[in-house]
C-alpha cells in the first residue's frame, strides 16, 4: 500500500536566495523568542541555540484536528477514571510488575500511600494525547469513499507524566507566522490555529495551587539534573509569575528534595520554610531519573503529602502503555464510559494493541508480529522516545523473549503509517539552505483535568502542539534531537 502525500502550504522549493535571507532572519526570531535548547555538546548556562523546527506549517486537515480537540475532555476523563480504579490499575500491570522493576516501584509507592490513606484527594492532570493521521486504509483499496491522502487519525500514546511544549507549541505557530509574512505569504496565517497552551497549562497549576488554599505556599517543579529543554520549562514559570506574582516556584531534582524537603505532622511537603501547594514533573519519568534509593525516597515523600501532584502516582501508572493496551481489549472501554456514541469515537482512535502477556492471547500476538514485523512497533513499559523497536529488531527481541516472562512488559501496537509531506527542517549547526525531504507529523492536543475520584473541578482542551521528523526516521523526539518544532496549517479536505 503506498503512503499518501499531502500537498505543502506553499509551493516548493523556495528559490535559493530568498530561503536563505528566510531563514537566517527566521534563526534570529528563534534565538530571541525562545525557541530554543541547551547544546548537549557545549552545554553552557548562559547561551541557548535554536531547537530544530520546520520552515513552513504542516498541512493537517481542518476536520480531524476539529475532532481531537474536541475529544479531548472525554479522554481527559476516561484517564481520570482509569487512575481511580484501583483494581483495574492492579489487575492491568500485574504481570508486567513481575518483569519491569520501574514500574513496580512505582506501583509499591501507590499501594504504601493508598494503605495508609491518600493525604491528598484531589489529582491535577496536565495529558497529552499524541495522535498520528493514518494513511492505510482499513477498506480494501479505491473502495474508501473518501479518497483523501489519509484515512483517519489514531493515537499514538497518551502522556499524563512531563508533558511537554506548553510554551513551544505556540511558539512554533509565531515563528511560522513570521516565515510566511517574510515569504510574502501573510494571508495564510488565518489557516493556522490559535494556540493557547502555555496560559492553558498554567491556569492548571493556578487552580491547584488555588485548591489547595494555603496562603504563601509555593509551586515545586521537578527537574532533571542538567534542563536542555529549558525554555519548554521556564516559560511555565515566566507566565505564572506574570498571571500571579505572589506565587514562588522553586526547582529542585528528586535528590535535592530529598536533601531539602520534610514532612510535617500534618504531613505537608515543607521545602525552605514553605508548604509545598502543587509538585509539577518534569522529570520523573524514567529509571535513569531513578539512579538511587534517595530518589524514591523523594517521590515516596512527596506522593505521601499534602502537596497536589502533576501527576500523582495512579495518575502516572494510568499512563502506563500497558495500560493503553488494556483499555483497547474488548468491552474495556465501555466499563469506564458506557455503551454511548463517546465510547464509540474513543474506540475508532485506538489502533491494533496487543498484549505479550505469557497467554493465549499473548502467543497469537507473537506469531502475528513474527508473521510481518514491518507492521508493528515494540514498545517497553518506558516513556520518552528511544525505546521503542521496528522492522527487525521486532523479530529479534520477540525470538529472544518469545519463552522468557521478559515480554510482558512490552505491548505490540500496529505501526501508523502517516501521509507525507514535503518540508526544510531548519537545525542548528546544519548548513544552510537545508535540503527539501519528506517529513511526517504528530499532533499533540493538550488536556487539563482536576479532581477527586468523585468530583471533577475542571475539565478542558488546553492547546496543541505538532512535531515533524524525517519520513524514514522511527522516532522523534525534538528534546532527543530527531523532531523539529511544528504547528498545523488546517486544510478542508
Ligand atoms: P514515548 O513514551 O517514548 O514517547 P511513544 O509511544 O510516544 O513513546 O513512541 C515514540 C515515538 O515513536 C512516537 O512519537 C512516534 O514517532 C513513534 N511511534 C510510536 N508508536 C507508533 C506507531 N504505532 N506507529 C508509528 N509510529 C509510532
Ligand atoms: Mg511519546
Amino acid at each position: 500500500m503506498t503512503q499518501g502525500r499531502l500537498t505543502s502550504c506553499i509551493p516548493l522549493p523556495v528559490e535559493h536566495k530568498l530561503l536563505v535571507t528566510v531563514i537566517e532572519k527566521a534563526k534570529d526570531w528563534a534565538l530571541m523568542h525562545g525557541v530554543g535548547m541547551r547544546d548537549r555538546k557545549h552545554f553552557t548556562k548562559d547561551a541557548i541555540q535554536i531547537a530544530p523546527f520546520v520552515l513552513l506549517p504542516s498541512p493537517f486537515p481542518q476536520t480531524e484536528f476539529n475532532k481531537a480537540v474536541e475529544l479531548q475532555p472525554i479522554l481527559n476523563e476516561l484517564m481520570h477514571k482509569v487512575a481511580h480504579d484501583d483494581e483495574f490499575l492492579t489487575r492491568t500491570l500485574q504481570n508486567a510488575l513481575q518483569v519491569d522493576e520501574f514500574t513496580a516501584s512505582l506501583f509499591d509507592i501507590w499501594v504504601k500511600v493508598r494503605d495508609e490513606g491518600m493525604a491528598q484527594p484531589i489529582s491535577l492532570g496536565m495529558l497529552r494525547s499524541d495522535i498520528m493521521l493514518e494513511s492505510r486504509c482499513p477498506h480494501t483499496e479505491n473502495q474508501c469513499a473518501k479518497h483523501t491522502p489519509y484515512c483517519s487519525w489514531k493515537q499514538v500514546e497518551i502522556n499524563s507524566i512531563a508533558s511537554g511544549f506548553g510554551h513551544l507549541g505556540p511558539v512554533s505557530r509565531e515563528i511560522q507566522s513570521y516565515i510566511l509574512r517574510q515569504l510574502g505569504q501573510g494571508d495564510l496565517i488565518k489557516n493556522m490555529p490559535e494556540n493557547r497552551a502555555l496560559s492553558g497549562l498554567c491556569s492548571g497549576i493556578i487552580e491547584a495551587y488555588d485548591l489547595f488554599g494555603v496562603p504563601s505556599a509555593i509551586i515545586l517543579f521537578v527537574v532533571e539534573e542538567i534542563s536542555y529543554n529549558i525554555c519548554d520549562q521556564r516559560f511555565h514559570e515566566f507566565e505564572i509569575s506574570e498571571k500571579r506574582p505572589e506565587i514562588m516556584i522553586y526547582r529542585r531534582t528528586l535528590t535535592e528534595i530529598y536533601e531539602e524537603t520534610t514532612l510535617n505532622d500534618k504531613k505537608q511537603l515543607i521545602l525552605d520554610g514553605h508548604t509545598v501547594a502543587v509538585v509539577y514533573y518534569r522529570s520523573g519519568y524514567e529509571p535513569a531519573q531513578y539512579p538511587s534509593t534517595r530518589e524514591w525516597d523523594a517521590r515516596l515523600r512527596v506522593e505521601r503529602s499534602t502537596a497536589i501532584k502533576c501527576p500523582s502516582i495512579h495518575y502516572q501508572l494510568a499512563g502506563t502503555k500497558k495500560v493503553q493496551q488494556a483499555l483497547a481489549a474488548p468491552g474495556v472501554l465501555e466499563k469506564f464510559m458506557g455503551a454511548g456514541a463517546a465510547t464509540g469515537r474513543v474506540r475508532d482512535i485506538f489502533t491494533g494493541l496487543y498484549s505479550l502477556d505469557f497467554d493465549e492471547n499473548g502467543e497469537r500476538a507473537v506469531d502475528m508480529a513474527l508473521a510481518d514485523t514491518e507492521r508493528f512497533v515494540l514498545k517497553p513499559q518506558r516513556e520518552g522516545g528511544g525505546n521503542n523497536l521496528y522492522g527487525s529488531d521486532v523479530r529479534e527481541a520477540l525470538l529472544r523473549m518469545r519463552h522468557s516472562r521478559e515480554r510482558a512488559a512490552y505491548i505490540l501496537m500496529e505501526r501508523i503509517l502517516p501521509p507525507l509531506v514535503s518540508g526544510y527542517v531548519v537545525r542548528p549547526g546544519a548548513s544552510v539552505p537545508p535540503p527539501l525531504t519528506d517529513l511526517v507529523s504528530e499532533l499533540g492536543i493538550f488536556g487539563v483535568i482536576i479532581g477527586t475520584k468523585d468530583k471533577i473541578y475542571c475539565n478542558r482542551q488546553a492547546g496543541h502542539m505538532l512535531r515533524t521528523k524525517l519520513a524514514d526516521a522511527n522516532e522523534g523526539g525534538v528534546a532527543a534531537g530527531l523532531g523539529a518544532l511544528d504547528s498545523p496549517f488546517l486544510l478542508e479536505m
